[in-house]
């Protein structure tokens, strides 16, 4: 273990410092003494060595990009300070980066951020759920519900459509109409996030191939 990590610190150390010193070489009278400790490339490779000796596992410094498992606290307000959502007071929220599992700009905002990053975006609808679809919004009789008298606004039903199965919900109601709406409740809607990035990991092959987290977070299957 000894050997291991003081060759790889004499890789990580000298060989980058011999290789910075011939390209600084040129620009030095020929006795000109380097400081090795004033140079980045010394302590890059402190770092990488600390790295190697304190996290075999986790990568403080990992960057988030495709097929990475990220971990994030957030709390989502719209543009008149409402919540939205929040994961405060739970576990975080797992997803696999550059696999649509969270809309797409929060995704962007994302890219490259690391472990203890904090920030916030405000993502516009076009890159969270959508522009409103007024086609989306239709009215029909109240009498096609099987049951019209007990329709409240609010209410969420499930139809069938040749795109699949779509969720409506009844946003106005007359003696003989109702008002029903397909889009997503959050179309139309400017999305401010609050973020801390608590964790970023390397997915496993079988994760990337199933586009989404296992484990504590993530999936579970049977
Ligand atoms: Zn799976």
């Amino acid at each position: 273990m000894i050997n291991a990590i003081t060759s790889i610190s004499f890789v990580i150390l000298v060989h980058p410092l011999k290789r910075f010193a011939q390209v600084l070489k040129p620009a030095f009278p020929e006795n000109a003494k380097i400081n090795p400790v004033n140079t980045p490339t010394f302590w890059y490779g402190i770092i990488d060595l600390w790295r190697i000796m304190a996290h075999q596992d986790k990568d403080p410094f990992m960057k988030i990009e495709k097929d990475m498992v990220v971990s994030i606290h957030y709390t989502l307000t719209d543009n008149d300070g409402n919540q939205l959502d929040s994961s405060q007071g739970q576990e975080p929220l797992v997803y696999l980066q550059g696999h649509q599992n969270i809309i797409p700009g929060l995704e962007d905002q994302l890219e490259g951020k690391t472990t203890g990053d904090k920030l916030t975006a405000t993502i516009a609808p076009a890159d969270a759920y959508g522009e409103v679809n007024a086609e989306l919004v239709q009215e029909v009789p109240r009498n096609q519900f099987q049951e019209p008298d007990t329709l409240q606004v609010g209410m969420q039903f499930q139809v069938g459509t040749e795109a699949g199965p779509m969720l409506l919900a009844i946003t106005a109601l007359t003696d003989d109409t109702v008002t029903v709406d397909g889009n997503h409740p959050l179309a139309g809607v400017t999305l401010n996030f609050d973020v801390e990035v608590v964790e970023v990991r390397a997915a496993s092959d079988e994760e990337i191939a199933h586009g989404h987290v296992h484990g504590p977070g993530g999936h579970h299957h049977d």
